[in-house]
């Protein structure tokens, strides 16, 4: 490269700059970001975890006032209430670790059974579903119907119910055994609160109970 005349040179790499990344890392870095050099050390990679904004929860289903229009049209609602998801929440994923650290082995959203069950625990014949509050109508404090399109969402909510209702009929007539985990038992709980849930499950796991529903401490009439 020596040989290259020096307007040469100027011109061939006029065009390369450092990215914005690298600029960053190496300033970081104390200016040593060049070939061999790893730039991200064990600590810089805890830092980057931890300037990471907190995981925001999952939408949850707005419920809107009884004098409220809603925000959005209807076709954007519709969109929005789609993509709220069924599989991997936040209380599934709860029960998912927390029997996981228990050592519990289970297959997830196994569509061999009816109702799909979130969890199954072939060993102990035992189907484990969790169940959001809002979408199986439980009564609960998490359930509150929607003031707009109530005759749709009577229906849907009814349609789920009964589809619960069948799915867990099938499994026990299957010789399976049933837990339903409510989202009101794990949401808005205390550390300990979530582990005595989970202990009551492991128990249920390993016990001979047919069927067992776990839901919150608080209960209201609806
Ligand atoms: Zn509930």
């Amino acid at each position: 490269m020596g040989a290259l005349p020096t307007f040469l040179k100027r011109l061939l790499f006029a065009t390369w700059r450092p990215s914005r990344k690298a600029c960053s890392l190496r300033q970081r870095n104390g200016g040593n970001t060049f070939a061999g050099q790893s730039v991200y050390s064990g600590k810089q990679s805890a830092e980057k975890l931890r300037r990471q904004p907190a995981r925001k929860l999952r939408a949850r289903p707005k419920i809107i006032g009884a004098f409220m229009v809603d925000v959005v049209d209807a076709a954007t609602r519709s969109r929005m209430m789609s993509g709220i998801r069924s599989r991997h929440t936040k209380p599934e994923r709860i029960i998912r670790s927390g029997l996981h650290r228990l050592g519990f082995r289970f297959a997830l959203h196994s569509r061999k059974l009816s109702g799909t069950p979130d969890l199954v625990l072939p060993r102990y014949r035992a189907a484990i579903f969790v169940h959001g509050c809002f979408w199986h109508r439980h009564n609960c404090e998490f359930f509150k119907m929607p003031s707009t399109r109530t005759g749709f969402w009577k229906a849907k909510f009814a349609r789920n119910r009964s589809n619960d209702i069948a799915a867990r009929k099938e499994l026990a007539n299957e010789g399976w055994r049933v837990l339903v985990v409510w989202e009101c038992a794990l949401r808005d709980r205390s550390e300990s609160e979530v582990t005595a849930i989970l202990l009551r499950a492991a128990s249920w796991i390993k016990g001979h109970r047919k069927s067992l529903e776990l839901s919150g401490p608080r209960r209201k009439a609806v």
